[in-house]
């Protein structure tokens, strides 16, 4: 059996808590790996390590740092397919989007190569009498974030890249269910060029993240994940006096208006709701169709697309539209919530809870379910149920379209089909949700622009990439400086204006 490590100090080191989690190849059910559990000792010399690093890479210039961006974007190339075939491996979806799970956080890496741009201050001459004034970004230190098992290398490179490009060092505590592409990642930032003991992974659980909570050292903290824990880390967090940015669940609604074209939209629903098994923040979770007729002409588009659905490994390449969810628990609760939606009356149009694959019965495979007339106290509605299971709400007016979806507690994304350019621009101008699609099911904005959500989906005032980044990984200093010629007159008493 493989056992993994933490990655500290620029040295891939053995857990020595004695504490292992399970590490399962979702397609076969098999454990493959142990992940160790780092106790607080162990975040505590990362963290001695990364306080050592930091201040010689914050004193490199801005230019030199963003160079080791360029080659981590040209080592990510070289790598691609074997960081996607370890991914989908722990993981348990398909190559291909084991590869946009890459390339996602890749461009981040490539936006962050701009750092220099992003970190200039500001400037103003002569703000008053031989008085100039000038702002500056620093770093903040040692930072550190903790992932979620469903963008094993997305994630981390949204958190590191900007962190490290600003002149931080940062410790990563990605998910413990698949803990071996962001190992991977760490070892080729420092292929890349970048100096020991500043980018480094320590594994673990709830006793990791404490310990990162409870830190002194550590200056910030990002999260995502589901949002319980994004409410904990964010509360724990600041009450320590750390800056902290944290992004939980999500429940996606997509209107479907009457003048939609009902084959895009199906196709849409299709994708966004089954893809990588519904396990993605930006899923489209609910179908809200406009009035019966659109209903019925939806959910009839939507059937046969579904009953087609292949399900599968990730060792069938592109022949699989989606594998299997990441665990037995998983599994478990996703299928307890399709009972639960059956016991309080939705009707389920597509019923996957039969669905076993030959050869792989102990994989973690859920067939796909889709229900009709779900109503909002449903549990299916309430809860976010990260599995491929669509779920349908009528609406009898667009009016309550929009209040469904903005009545919900959680506001990641949402998406509006339409051929109704009026409709679309009032939908994206009231509704109280952070990232909006307009005929695109899962609008997750690129790397030069913010992704974060509203409500209960996001905790914290900047989002995650984009300018927001070099904000939350940078604090700004101010300087008013007058040299020696201003200075005659004596002391100053008043707090003045400049004149
Ligand atoms: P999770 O909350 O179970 O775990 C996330 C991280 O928190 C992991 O590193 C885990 O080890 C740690 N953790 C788990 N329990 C903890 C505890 N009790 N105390 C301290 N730390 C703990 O989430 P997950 O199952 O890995 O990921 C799925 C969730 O993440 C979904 O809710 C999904 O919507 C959400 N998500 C949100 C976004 C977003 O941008 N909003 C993106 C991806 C995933």
């Amino acid at each position: 059996m493989q056992e993994l490590t933490h990655y500290i100090n620029g040295a891939h080191v053995k857990g020595t808590s004695g504490r292992f989690s399970d590490v399962f190849n979702p397609a076969t059910g098999e454990v493959q790996a142990r992940c160790p559990l780092a106790s607080a000792e162990e975040l505590a010399e990362a963290v001695a390590a990364a306080q050592a690093a930091q201040p010689a890479w914050a004193a490199t210039n801005p230019q030199r740092r963003a160079r080791v961006m360029m080659e981590f974007v040209r080592l990510l190339n070289r790598d691609m397919d074997k960081l996607a075939e370890a991914l989908s491996r722990e993981h348990g979806k398909t190559l291909p989007d084991a590869r946009g799970d890459v390339q996602r956080g890749l461009e981040v890496v490539e936006y962050c190569i701009g750092a220099p741009q992003m970190l200039k201050g500001e400037f103003t001459d002569s703000a008053g009498p031989g008085i100039d004034m000038y702002s500056m970004r620093q770093p903040l230190g040692v930072t550190a974030g903790i992932t979620p098992f469903n963008f094993p290398a997305m994630i981390p490179m949204w958190m590191f890249a900007p962190a490290l490009a600003c002149g931080n060092a940062f410790i990563l505590k990605p998910s413990e269910r698949d803990p071996s592409v962001p190992l991977m990642l760490a070892e080729l930032m420092e292929e890349a060029g970048l100096p020991k003991g500043l980018l480094q992974v320590v594994n673990g659980d709830k006793v990791a993240v404490d310990a990162i909570l409870d830190h002194p050292v550590i200056q910030s903290i990002g999260f995502v994940g589901s949002t319980p824990i994004a409410e904990y880390i964010y509360g724990r967090g600041c009450s320590n006096g750390k800056r902290v940015q944290c992004f939980g669940g999500a429940k996606n609604h997509m209107i479907v208006m009457p003048d939609a074209d009902m084959d895009q939209a199906a196709d849409a629903l299709v994708g966004a709701g089954y893809g990588a098994a519904g396990e993605r923040c930006m899923a489209i979770s609910v179908a809200v169709p406009v009035g019966d007729e659109t209903a019925d002409r939806l959910i009839e588009k939507l059937v046969p697309r579904i009953e087609k659905l292949k399900v599968g490994p990730y060792t069938a390449g592109n022949d699989v539209d989606y594998g299997p969810v990441v665990t037995a628990e998983a599994k478990a609760r996703i299928l307890g919530l399709v009972e639960s939606g059956i016991a309080q009356g939705a009707d389920l149009v597509v019923d996957g809870r039969d669905f076993s694959l030959q050869g792989y019965e102990s994989g973690f495979f859920v067939g796909p379910h889709l229900f009709d007339r779900v109503t909002p106290d449903m549990d299916i509605y309430r809860q976010e149920i990260f599995g491929p299971v669509l779920s349908t709400v009528r609406a009898g007016s667009y009016e309550e379209a929009l209040k469904l979806a903005m009545d919900h507690e959680y506001g990641n994304g949402t998406a509006i089909f339409t051929r109704d350019g009026d409709a679309a621009r009032d939908f994206a101008h009231r509704i109280n949700i952070g990232m909006v699609g307009i005929n695109v099911p899962i609008p997750v904005p690129l790397a030069y622009h913010t992704f974060g959500g509203w409500k209960k989906s996001g905790f914290g005032d900047l989002n995650q990439h984009g300018p927001d980044a070099f904000k939350f990984y940078t604090r700004t200093k101010t300087v008013t400086a007058r040299w020696p010629s201003g200075i005659k007159d004596g002391g100053e008493f008043n707090f003045k204006a400049m004149d």
